[in-house]
């Protein structure tokens, strides 16, 4: 479904496959990356057959994305204002999942509550070595062990953002906590908003760039932190009577099916209950690979946009780069499994 305007009259219709019915898409962006939906977006102004309309933006009716930040942790909305955006884009229920907090759900709960949108208290949360991310939905925000849990990582933050200040400085680069603080807007602080300072204060040219010269693991302002392991996370995500979940099976660069699958195997023994499928970076081929090492072992299948702000990456929310589309029956599914759990308890 997409929604349109024309002159001064909206409405909603079935997107149109443009680069079937219309070949001049195609041939308009040749040698170029661009998805679909991007080219919808960019190209409608100049190329739009007169009885089209004039601006068509992605809708995703009744569909769900779970997996979405906001300034409590790097995403560039904050939780009312994410939520209100989901439901104009007509999802029918997002998780809010920020990176080690789940400061941005009481907000989003109570905004969905008072607009009459579903919101799911989440979180994803980074293992020790890295490349796992384990999220974690329908969690009892309030939970006191979870809360504890939390504490320890947004102490381990607080210890290691100075050093990395410390670094910066002596490595040349005229910076402030405080001006870090700032570009984080008031939530968590990460490396994302150090990346931002950089930028702004023009040492790199890009955000990438501030990455790969100053910040990712290995170059010279990267500090480590504590970290839990998956077990952890995974315990204190189903204490709080969460529902752990992989995050983006992709990042853990295992190419083959059984060396994955082992590692799944050994993560359900600590709690895991879902894999997440369905991802903007997953090719065809991991989605299937994904959805059958679910099926084979009773897994749930979630997916999610990872959206963070359209201006960081490119993804929209529910649609990621226009091909997204979860059903709602996902939810249902996660549904059942957590009161299947609890009821077991
Ligand atoms: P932090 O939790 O403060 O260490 O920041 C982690 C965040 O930094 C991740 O969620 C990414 O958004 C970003 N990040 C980490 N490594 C890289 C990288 N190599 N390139 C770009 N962004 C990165
Ligand atoms: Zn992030
Ligand atoms: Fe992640
Ligand atoms: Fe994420």
């Amino acid at each position: 479904m997409v929604s349109f305007s024309y002159g001064n009259s909206r409405g909603k219709g079935i997107l149109v496959d443009l680069f079937n019915s219309f070949p001049a898409f195609s041939r308009r962006v040749e040698g170029l990356t661009l998805d679909r939906a991007s080219l919808i977006k960019l190209e409608f102004g100049l190329l739009i057959p007169p009885f089209l309309p004039n601006r068509v933006e992605m809708i995703t009716m009744g569909y769900v994305d779970l997996h979405l930040h906001t300034t409590a942790s790097d995403g560039v909305l904050n939780p009312s204002e994410l939520v209100r955006y989901a439901k104009a884009k007509g999802l029918q229920a997002v998780a809010i999942t920020d990176h080690d907090t789940i400061d941005g759900c009481e907000e989003g709960l109570s905004e969905g509550e008072r607009i009459g949108f579903e919101v799911i208290p989440g979180i994803e949360i980074k293992h020790s070595t890295g490349s796992m991310h384990i999220l974690g939905f329908f969690l009892d925000i309030h939970h006191p062990s979870l809360n504890e849990r939390l504490k320890y990582l947004q102490r381990a933050r607080a210890e290691r953002n100075p050093k990395m200040v410390e670094k910066l400085k002596r490595l040349g680069v005229d910076i402030t906590f405080e001006e870090v603080v700032k570009a984080s807007g008031g939530g968590q602080v990460g490396r994302p908003h150090f990346a931002n300072v950089l930028l702004e204060k023009k040492y790199v040219r890009s955000f990438q760039e501030a990455f790969d010269r100053f910040l990712k693991k290995g170059a010279p302002a990267y500090v480590d932190k504590f970290r839990f392991t998956s077990k952890e996370a995974l315990h204190f995500i189903n204490e709080a009577k969460g529902v752990g979940v992989l995050a983006h099976p992709n990042t853990l660069g295992m190419n083959g099916y059984s060396e994955l699958e082992k590692l799944v195997l050994r993560l359900v023994e600590e709690g895991l209950q879902g894999i997440e499928v369905y991802y903007p970076e997953h090719s065809a081929a991991d989605v299937a690979k994904y959805k059958t090492l679910a099926e084979r072992h009773g897994l749930l299948v979630t997916g999610g946009t990872d959206y963070h702000g359209m201006e960081k990456n490119g993804l929209d929310i529910g649609v990621g780069r226009g091909e997204m589309k979860l059903p709602y029956s996902i939810v249902e599914n996660l549904k059942t499994v957590r009161n299947r759990s609890l009821s077991g308890r």
